[in-house]
């Protein structure tokens, strides 16, 4: 990760830089100014020696040429005296070193002093050779001294010459003094300059300085706030973000900081909302399976090592898919719906005070109820209570688009801890009661039990066993003779399945065949059946040509008739086999006809309309009633063999199988009799005008050979 610091770090280096090169540039400004200020004493230097050279020359050359024209007189007349005067007089002028008369050979006549101990003596210094030979004014330089000569004239004729001797060291003197003097001018001008750089830099630092304040307050810091929001929102935090400082930032930071903090406020609501869509229902607004399971969780670690007891209870809608199938989607969810709202209403009513309740999809309902700590069995009491409560209100009626739907539901207890260590298992368990509720004949509920485990354990591994059992050879045909009550002839037969398991024995058809129907292998089974049952048929007619032909019945599952595709897999088996249609009849319960009437009438029809005969089995049962016969077309109807066991003891039992006869009959529908144990039976039902019969007194099922080997000629 970058170093938080990184912005501010950059300025700071940016404002060490920049401070940097105006101190280099300070340095070179005062290292140039040294320099400026001493060419500016030289050049002042030597601008005071020419004007110096300029008026001495000038100053020398007037007072030697005037004294030269004040002394031709008194040396003319070699007026020791009077030159004496005015050399004396001329040596007291300023700078002035010596003077000096001489005649026109060169000797001097003067020296300005009284003695004139050089008197007659021939100059003989360096500059006197040119001066006396010198026509004018003659003005030479030496080391100290400026010497300026004239000749002195009367007329044409030269009578000598004065020389005045100017001290330069004096004057140099002077000027030194003069150049010292303007060396600290320029020094004090320097020194001041200094100070203004001095304070021009301080005030660039407190520049800087200020400048570093207000970027680290108006940008690094409400950048360094604004990342540590973003990382805020990284960790799933939203909507933390505190904008009150935008306030404080009139400007595009402020913007920002708003637009961020508008930002973070629209993703905390999207995350509000995308929670609530994954944790509810959308069709009735429980919680859904993701929500309880969390709650679950959160709840079971609340439960590690206290006392007390939760229950769940796994409650599913009976024959909910009947609903959808027959009244469509539309009114499917108005069902669930009315049904969530009585069971959301009876929890709030009779659940405890932490109960939860969940829709897990579907026709599925899960409520978590708990007891307190201190009352042992409270959770079992309450689960009771509330299933209770839960089957008889949601076996009340619905009213939906108009119509009046009886559902029931089963549901499923189980607790914790003593069913199960955890959430799945508990779940789990939930799921198993409620089935062993479906199968005890549904509409009620069941407590789970370890034994239902072991239920369940069979029924899978019936399953697996299942799968290829016909292939293998495990699975073989049975046949029940039935006969016409009118003459007792003999007319057909009923196919019936039979599994002889290669450890656990003969399994009973009510068991594998749920198995075959659940597990869906009934579609690949059922026309195996088919097929089988033809073809022993046909042999049957082959084993005796003359008498009238047998038909064969089976049984069809639900799930064949829904599956839609009968009628083929009929017509194929029948022109494969070549059975007369008519002589085979198929048998369907009244639960695979009711649950689509209109899909099984036109199924139904279709079959019929081949040849093949329709019978609805185990009528009476169901809660179709008789009103049903009207609407779905079938060719006979087979009493269920409850009622035919009761016909002799219970004379409402009697009076219900007269009234099927006879309706059926009104409507031109064959009756079959089932189990038909005892002679009674059988005559009370022909005396009654039942058209056939089956059952143990009349003939047990009986293998396929044995069958065809019994046959009457
Ligand atoms: P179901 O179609 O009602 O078959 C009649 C059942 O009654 C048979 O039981 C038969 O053995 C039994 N039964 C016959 N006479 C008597 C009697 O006098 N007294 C008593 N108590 N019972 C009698 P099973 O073979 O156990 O079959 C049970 C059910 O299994 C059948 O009821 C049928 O619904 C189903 N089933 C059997 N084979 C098939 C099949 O191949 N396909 C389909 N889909 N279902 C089948
Ligand atoms: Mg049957
Ligand atoms: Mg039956």
């Amino acid at each position: 990760m970058k170093s938080p610091r990184g912005l501010q770090a950059k300025f700071l280096s940016i404002m060490g830089v920049a401070f940097a090169v105006v101190a280099v540039l300070i340095l070179l400004l005062l290292q140039r100014q040294e320099r400026i200020q001493s060419a500016v004493v030289e050049v002042s230097r030597e601008a005071m020696r020419d004007s110096f050279v300029a008026s001495l020359r000038r100053h020398g050359e007037g007072e030697v040429a005037q004294l030269a024209g004040s002394l031709t007189n008194p040396l003319y007349y070699f007026d020791l005296d009077a030159i004496g005067e005015l050399s004396r007089a001329a040596m007291t002028n300023p700078g002035v070193r010596y003077v000096v008369v001489y005649d026109v050979e060169g000797n001097i006549v003067h020296d300005g002093s009284e003695e004139i101990p050089s008197y007659g003596k021939r100059m003989d210094d360096p500059l006197a050779a040119r001066i006396v030979a010198a026509p004018a004014l003659l003005g030479q330089w030496s080391e100290n001294t400026f010497d300026v000569s004239a000749p002195i004239k009367i007329g044409q004729q030269r009578l000598g010459g004065v020389r005045v001797g100017y001290d330069l060291k004096a004057m140099r003197a002077y000027q030194d003094s003069a150049l010292e003097e303007l060396r600290r001018r320029l020094d004090a001008l320097g020194r001041l300059q200094l100070l203004w750089v001095g304070l021009l830099s301080l005030g660039l630092l407190a520049l800087g300085a200020a400048m570093l304040w207000l970027i680290q307050r108006w940008l690094v810091k409400p950048i360094r706030e604004l990342a540590e929001a973003a990382h805020t929102i990284e960790d799933g935090r939203f909507g933390q973000f505190d904008d009150s400082d935008a306030a404080r930032h009139n400007d595009e930071v402020g913007d920002l900081m708003r637009a961020f903090s508008r930002m973070s406020q629209s993703l905390a609501r999207h995350d509000r909302d995308i929670r609530r869509m994954a944790y509810t229902d959308s069709l009735t607004g429980l919680a859904n399976r993701l929500a309880f399971r969390e709650s679950l969780d959160e709840r079971l670690q609340q439960f590690d090592g206290g006392r007390g007891q939760l229950a769940l209870l796994f409650a599913d809608i009976d024959d909910f898919k009947r609903v959808n199938d027959t009244l469509g989607h539309d009114a499917g969810d108005e069902v669930l719906l009315q049904c969530a709202q009585r069971i959301a209403r009876t929890v709030e009513r009779v659940g405890g005070e932490r109960a939860l309740l969940a829709r897990f999809g579907g026709d599925e309902f899960v409520i978590l109820v708990e007891g307190k700590p201190q009352r042992p069995g409270e959770a079992r009491q309450l689960a009771t209570h509330l299933a209770d409560v839960l089957v008889a209100e949601l076996g009340q009626p619905i009213a939906v688009h108009e119509r009046q739907v009886f559902l029931g539901t089963s549901i499923g207890v189980t607790l914790y801890p003593e069913d199960a260590s955890g959430a799945t298992s508990l779940m789990k368990n939930g799921d198993i009661a409620m089935y062993q509720a479906k199968v005890a004949g549904k509409n009620c509920y069941r407590f789970y039990s370890r034994a239902m485990d072991q239920a369940v354990e069979r029924r899978v591994h019936l399953e697996h066993a299942l799968r290829g059992a016909w292939d293998r050879g495990e699975l073989s045909l049975v046949y029940q003779p039935v006969f016409r009550l009118g003459d007792g002839a003999m007319v057909g037969a009923e196919a019936l399945l039979r599994w002889k398991h290669p450890e656990q024995g003969l399994i009973a058809p009510s068991v594998f065949i749920d198995v075959a129907e659940q597990s869906g292998q009934i579609e690949t089974l059922g026309p195996q059946v088919l097929r089988a049952a033809c073809e022993d048929a046909v042999a049957w007619q082959r084993a005796r040509p003359g008498a009238d032909p047998l038909f064969v019945s089976v049984n069809v599952s639900p799930r064949q008739l829904r599956n839609g595709d009968l009628p083929n897999v009929v017509a194929a088996c029948l022109r494969e086999t070549e059975l007369p249609p008519w002589l085979l009849h198929l048998e369907l319960t009244e639960t695979a006809v009711i649950g689509d009437e209109v899909h099984a009438s036109a199924l139904l029809s279709r079959l019929r309309a081949s040849g093949v005969k329709v019978w609805l089995d185990d009528f009476g049962t169901g809660f179709s009633g008789l009103s049903h016969l009207r609407r779905v077309p079938v060719d006979g109807v087979k009493i269920d063999r409850s009622f035919v066991a009761d016909v002799l003891r219970d004379p409402d039992d009697l009076a219900l199988t007269t009234a099927i006869i006879a309706m059926a009959h009104s409507l031109g529908v064959t009756v079959v009799a089932e189990g038909v144990e005892k002679e009674g039976q059988y005559a009370v039902l022909r005396e009654r005008g039942c058209d056939l019969a089956q059952g143990y007194w009349l003939g047990h099922p009986v293998p396929a050979a044995e069958f065809l080997a019994q046959l009457p000629a």
